[in-house]
Order: structure tokens, then sequence, then C-alpha cells
């Protein structure tokens, strides 16, 4: 029986997220004080070992990324991603209003291995009732005297999902218009006001207290070995518990949506599973005995994400959701790039006219086309992970495309 376990959310509605003593009082702020015990090269090196790798998407290891960072550099900025823009994820609010203090308190803790006294939290323009929970949550921490000379300041996105990227979201801290940059040179080592930058997601950031004072060791051993510790999932769609769960990285997509998830709703049966948010695969109910963790994600051409958990019942029309999709994307691509600004354009029209019963085979063969072009030449993530719901749904779903047309 598949259960949850809790870490970040150990304490949720227990404590006030705004409080900084609530937090004391269950043990917060010692994964600070041990880390400060801790020169910077160490505590990335526990870092490391615990083997953190980045909730926000791309599972880089968090350690590393920080190694990154020229300790040289006298101005340097730890930046928390909180523009959390994907639809049905809403983990990064569920751990703002659960347990704000632990992301605050992560983020001091890399400022301290990357020698940086100063962080942004950039907050997606929606959850402006968030913006006002972080200061608060950031006011009683400086009071109480917890952060040291650590200081936090809350920025609001204005509605962008393309401010999820890292240097977007950094181009819009700096009051520019969010489009992506370049990369390299990475944030790490000319990101904010093109300073060394380490931007992280927020569930990140809050595993750290809890690495710091129970030891890498501890949290290498919760989960999958590739991917350890938990990861916070939020179920939609025709489930009978649409809720979040706190899991180990190992826990079985199956049993998050049967035994966690309670099902399908209405006792139907299950067509498919959008895992990471919405430029995620879909997953077919063949693959559903797939650990969530990151790698074996991959290995099934999916990718974990955001941790949001899309089902749909057999009476979905699949072609229908891919079109909306394409909406979404052509509506939120930047612009920037010609493949990505004419590639999601051309989507949504071939989508559109192939759901209206309108399209042809040679439509077919032009979205597997332009899917790999903008796969290979777009410039950052939006583009390049626009076309996997269209891709994966070919790939397994590709009758219910066929049927569709003229
Ligand atoms: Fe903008 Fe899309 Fe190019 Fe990203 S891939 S820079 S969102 S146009």
């Amino acid at each position: 029986m598949a259960k949850e376990y809790r870490v970040l959310l150990e304490h949720a509605d227990k404590i006030n997220p705004e409080s900084a003593a609530d937090y004391i009082a269950v043990g917060g702020y010692k994964g600070l004080e041990k880390a400060r015990s801790l020169n910077p090269r160490d505590l990335i090196e526990e870092v490391k070992k615990s083997g953190l790798r980045g909730r926000g998407g791309a599972g880089f290891n968090a350690g590393m990324k920080w190694s990154f960072v020229p300790q040289y550099a006298e101005t340097k900025y730890v930046v928390c991603n909180l523009d959390e823009g994907e639809p049905g994820t809403y983990k990064d609010r569920i751990i703002c209003e659960k347990n704000a203090q632990a992301l605050l308190e992560g983020m001091a803790i890399c400022g301290h291995a990357i020698g940086s006294t100063k962080g942004f939290i950039y907050c997606r323009g929606e959850y402006p009732f968030i913006v006002n929970l972080l200061k608060k949550a950031i006011l009683s921490a400086k009071e109480s005297g917890a952060l040291g000379d650590f200081t936090i300041e809350v920025r609001m996105g204005a509605g962008a999902y393309v401010c999820g990227e890292e240097t977007a979201l950094i181009e819009s801290i700096e009051g520019n218009r969010g489009e992506p940059r370049f990369k390299p040179p990475f944030p790490g080592v000319e990101g904010l006001w093109r300073m060394p930058t380490v931007v992280n997601n927020v569930e990140t950031f809050a595993c750290l207290p809890y690495i710091l004072t129970n030891g890498a060791d501890w949290f290498a051993n919760i989960g999958a070995k590739n991917y350890p510790g938990t990861k916070i999932l939020t179920l939609t769609g025709d489930i009978n518990n649409p809720t979040y769960f706190e899991v180990p990285t190992d826990c079985l997509l199956r049993d998050v949506i049967y035994e966690l998830g309670g099902g399908i709703k209405n006792g139907k049966k299950l067509k498919a599973v959008q895992v990471g948010g919405t430029s995620g695969a879909f997953i077919p109910p063949e693959n559903l005995d797939t650990p969530i963790d990151f790698d074996s994600m991959a290995a099934i051409g999916a990718a974990l994400g955001s941790g949001a958990v899309f089902v749909m019942d057999e009476t979905r029309d699949i072609v229908n959701v891919v079109n909306r999709i394409a909406k979404f994307f052509e509506h939120e691509s930047c612009g920037q790039c010609t493949p990505c600004r004419e590639g999601t354009f051309r989507c949504k029209e071939i989508m559109e006219r192939i759901n209206n019963g309108s399209g042809s085979i040679k439509d077919i063969e032009n979205l597997k086309l332009l899917a790999r072009v903008m796969q290979k030449a777009s410039l950052c993530g939006l583009g390049q992970a626009a076309p996997i719901p269209i891709t994966s749904t070919l790939e397994h779903f590709e009758h219910e495309y066929l049927r569709k047309l003229m």
C-alpha cells in the first residue's frame, strides 16, 4: 500500500507558516545553524552528497549547480523560482501556505554556500495572497534574527508563463520584458544584474533545512537512488481524490492514481495521464508501473517536471485536449525565436484543423516535422517542450487523430 511520506509537509496545518517562532518550535532553522558551522565548500559537498536534484523541472544536481558560482565574485544572488505557471500545478503554493519558513531557511543555506547575502523570491502574478504571506514570513524571520545578515525580497510576475524559465525570470526581476537569454553564460556565472546567481525552485530550497538537520545520507536513502527525497504531486482531472501528496520518489505512478488518488472518477477506465505539467508527455495505462522519479519518467519519454498529475478517463477526447494545449503554447510563446514563435502558431493551426474534422494525413506528417524542428532549434524550454503533448499522443493515441481526419 503506497503511503505519503511527509518531510516538507510534516507540520502542515499545525504551524502558522508566517511565524518564525512556530517554525523554530518544531526544529526550524537548525539546518541553517548547521550550514553556518560548515565552510561553504563543505556545505556544497554535503548538498551534493545528499543527491538533491532540482524540483522545478530540469532535475539538475543542486550542489553541482551551486559549485559553478565563482567564489571570487563580490556580489552574488540567490533567486527562488515561484513562477508556478503550469496549469494543474500548485505544489509551490502549498509549500508556501504550509511551510514558508523552510523556503526562507533553504535560501539562506544556499546564500551561505555561495557567499551571498541577498535573495529574491519571484512569485507568479496570480498569487497575490502568497506574496502577502511571504512578506509576513520574511518579517517574522528577520525579527527573530534567524536569517542573520541574509535578506530576502519578493518580486511579483505579471502573468507570463515564460518567466518560469530562469533567465526570463531574471530579466523580469531586472524590470525588463521577460524574455529568455542565450545560454551560456549560465546564471551561475552571469545572472541577475550580470552577477553570479543561483536560481532554484521553491521545493528544492525547502528540502535543504531537512538535509542539513538530518544529514545527507538520510536524504540520499529516501526514495529513488538517482533522484532521492520526496516529491509533492498535485492530482487533477478525472480522479476521485484531486488533491496534493508528498511521496517518496520511488512511488509508482499506478499507486499515486489508484491508492492515494482513489482511482478514476465514476468507476471509469483510465485513458491517459499527463505528468509534469502542460508540456508533459501523455502516458498510456500500460506504463503506469513506472516510479515517479526523474530518470524513470525520462525512460518512458515523460518528465516529472512540476509534479502535476493530470488524469484523463476513457471518455476524454485526446485530440481536443492537445488542441487546447497547443492554443496555450501559442499564446505563451514570447515570440523571440522563430522555431517557437512560428512553430507554436502552426501547431495550433494544424491541431485546430484536425480537431474540427478538416485535417489530412499531410497535417500529421507536418506536425511531426514541426515538432522535430521546435525541439532542436528553439531557444528555451518552452519551445523545446511545447510539442511533447503532440508527439507523445501521436505515439500512443495516433488512432484518435486518424479518426478525426477528413
Ligand atoms: Fe520565446 Fe519560445 Fe523562443 Fe523560448 S522558445 S525564447 S518562449 S519564442
